[in-house]
C-alpha cells in the first residue's frame, strides 16, 4: 500500500511550496532555484533577550528593560517572510511534509548559530489544542523540535498541554493576548527538566513562549529559553 501515494506523489503537479510555479525537472524541491536563494537566516543586531532587532548600546530593547519574562533568551532561525512564510503555510494548511522537512533541516542546522540559547538539558514543543491537533494531524512546532533535539542530542519532552482553547492571537493588542493566554498551558507528568529549549514555528510578541514558560516555570524548570522558526 505504501507504492500508492508514491505513485500519487510521482504523477502529482509538482510545484514549488512557496511560489507554486511547476519545478523543472531536475529540481528536487520543494523549492523553486528563485526561492531558494531568498531564504537567508537571520543577522544584524538584536536585543539580547527577546532577539528583535535592536541597537541600542546595552542590545536590550525598551520591552525588556521594563519588565522580567520568564522566558530568559528568545532567538529566530529566520526572519518571517519569503520563502520560510510560504513554506511554512504549505506544510501548516496545505499539508506540504516536504517542505516541513526542508524547514525543520534548516532550523536544526541553525542552532549552533546561537550560542546565547546556553545548554538546555531538554527540548519541548508548544502544543497545539488537542482539536486542532485532530483537524491537522500533527503539530508542527513537534515537527520542528524533534529535529533541533536530535542536532542537539537532547531528549524531547513531553508534558506541556494546551490546555484551554484560545482565540487566534493575530489582531490582539499584546495586552490581551497575554489575557487571551492566561492558564492556557499547563505541565502534566514527570518533572520538566532544569534547563529548557522551547521550540516553536513563530513567534509574534512572545506572548505564547511566555505562557508556556510560566507553566513550565510552575512545574520546576528554572532556566528557559526558547528558538524559533521564524519572527513575525
Ligand atoms: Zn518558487
Ligand atoms: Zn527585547
Amino acid at each position: 500500500m505504501r507504492l500508492l501515494p508514491r505513485l500519487f506523489d510521482f504523477l502529482a503537479p509538482r510545484t514549488c511550496a512557496a511560489c507554486r510555479r511547476d519545478l523543472p525537472l531536475l529540481v528536487a524541491g520543494p523549492l523553486c532555484g528563485d526561492c531558494l536563494a531568498l531564504a537567508r537566516p537571520e543577522t544584524g543586531p538584536r536585543c539580547r533577550r527577546c532577539g528583535v532587532a535592536d541597537d541600542s548600546p546595552a542590545r536590550l530593547c525598551r520591552r525588556c528593560r521594563s519588565r522580567l519574562f520568564a522566558v530568559d533568551c528568545i532567538r529566530a532561525a529566520f526572519a518571517y517572510r519569503p520563502p520560510v512564510r510560504e513554506l511554512l503555510h504549505a506544510f501548516k494548511y496545505r499539508g506540504r511534509l516536504d517542505a516541513g522537512r526542508l524547514l525543520a533541516g534548516w532550523m536544526a542546522g541553525l542552532l549552533s548559530r546561537h550560542p546565547e540559547l546556553g545548554r538546555p538539558l531538554a527540548v519541548v514543543c508548544v502544543p497545539l489544542h488537542p482539536g486542532r491537533l485532530r483537524e491537522r494531524g500533527f503539530n508542527q512546532a513537534e515537527w520542528l523540535a524533534r529535529a533541533v533535539a536530535a542536532a542537539a542530542r537532547l531528549p524531547l519532552q513531553e508534558g506541556l498541554r494546551r490546555v484551554k482553547k484560545t482565540r487566534a492571537q493575530w489582531g490582539l493588542s499584546r495586552r490581551e493576548r497575554g489575557a487571551n493566554l492566561e492558564g492556557a498551558f499547563a505541565w502534566a507528568g514527570a518533572r520538566p527538566a532544569r534547563r529548557v529549549l522551547l521550540v516553536d514555528d513563530v513567534c509574534t510578541s512572545g506572548s505564547t513562549l511566555e505562557a508556556c514558560a510560566r507553566a513550565l516555570q510552575a512545574a520546576g524548570a528554572e532556566d528557559i529559553r526558547a528558538f524559533v522558526l521564524a519572527r513575525d
